[in-house]
């Protein structure tokens, strides 16, 4: 593409979101000054980076709201209790990035006076940071010129290029249209037109900004190339329901790991964990299947009761079972519990 027509879709991109940009709340509002005065600004970009990483943009919405009424500064989240985070976060999944979020916060409070660093290679260096989100910071908290590509950016790119090429060819793609002003809007604006109108699946192309110079647009379908997949592997493994007076043993899982950190129901067989509990177990109650990113599960929920003599290991506690939505429950645990108290399925 010529150096011309680089230039006319970004003016074309930045022109569409201007008009079109979505609402959300984390955002400034397309064309404005960036609000560098607000400590908090940095903050809350980072915070919405890190939720919206494998998940929606709807289901992201009421955790980011709730965390930055909870904790409405980085600093105030580096003091939270580790418990406390995790809890608000469960129900959001890959909470590899709630522990990251935590260490990236106290890192930041106690190397950077509590500011978040503004060049890609430094913010790079924090923990759970990676290309993507240095990228997208740097560019949309503070306005620097950085490629910020994503799975929408990356097949806005292929389909106006009708380019098959691997990530480092669209990466390439998505430079040469990055403009030095107004990166970050223009980051946004590739990213809300995958997400509303270049979606994988029958794009909009008659309201598409860049339909007249698009040249995958007759085969949009057919861009990106598909990485070939593979089945994904598959685990079984056992959930004990033991309630006692009206109470349910939970244990909080090791802090490393498969769902560090979460409470949940006492389970074994699934996850490389030595079962911490001596079980009775009763009959089987029902089966869940739940996936992960690298494996699916099939989790059989039993009944149980500890054997005589069994003590508690650390981490375990007997839990209201009337108030069991409020253990913060990763999906898993709370798919089970619900399961069980429904009577099974
Ligand atoms: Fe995507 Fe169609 Fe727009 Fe091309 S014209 S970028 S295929 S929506």
């Amino acid at each position: 593409m010529a150096v011309d027509s680089e230039a006319r879709v970004s003016h074309k991109i930045l022109t569409w979101y201007d008009a079109q940009a979505r609402d959300l709340p984390w955002r400034n509002p397309p064309g404005q000054p960036l609000p560098l005065d607000d400590p908090a600004w940095p903050y809350r970009v980072w915070l919405s980076e890190i939720m919206l990483q494998q998940t929606t943009v709807p289901a992201v919405k009421p955790y980011f709201e709730a965390f930055t009424s909870r904790w409405p500064t980085v600093a105030a989240l580096a003091d939270a209790a580790d418990g406390d985070v995790m809890a608000a976060w469960a129900g959001l999944g890959y909470y590899a990035r709630a522990r990251n979020l935590l260490a990236c916060a106290r890192t930041v409070v106690s190397e950077h006076d509590a500011r978040f660093p503004e060049s890609e290679a430094a913010l790079r260096t924090l923990p759970g940071i990676g290309p993507y989100t240095a990228a997208a910071i740097a560019a949309i908290a503070y306005g620097a010129r950085a490629v910020v590509v994503d799975g929408n950016v990356e097949r806005v790119v292929a389909r106006l290029n009708a380019s098959s090429g691997g990530k480092g060819e669209l990466r390439s793609l998505a430079d040469a249209i990055t403009p030095s002003q107004r990166s970050g809007d223009f980051a946004q604006g590739m990213m809300d037109l995958g997400a509303t109108v270049c979606s994988p699946r029958n794009p909009n192309c008659l309201i598409c900004p860049l339909s007249e110079i698009c040249e995958g647009r007759a085969s949009a379908e057919s861009f990106p190339a598909r990485a070939p997949k593979g089945a994904k592997p598959s685990r079984s493994g056992v959930a004990w329901w033991i309630e006692h007076e009206g109470q349910v043993l939970l244990i909080r899982r090791p802090a490393k790991g498969l769902l560090g950190g979460l409470m949940a129901l006492p389970s074994e067989g699934w996850d490389g964990l030595e079962p911490s509990l001596d079980v009775e177990p009763g009959a089987p109650f029902a089966k869940i299947a739940h996936v992960f990113t690298h494996f699916s599960l099939n989790l059989e929920i039993r009944r149980g009761s500890l054997k005589e003599g069994c003590s508690l290991p650390e981490g375990a506690q007997w839990w209201p079972a009337a108030r069991l939505d409020e253990a913060g429950l990763p999906s898993l645990f709370a798919k089970a519990a619900h399961t069980i108290r429904k009577g099974g399925s």
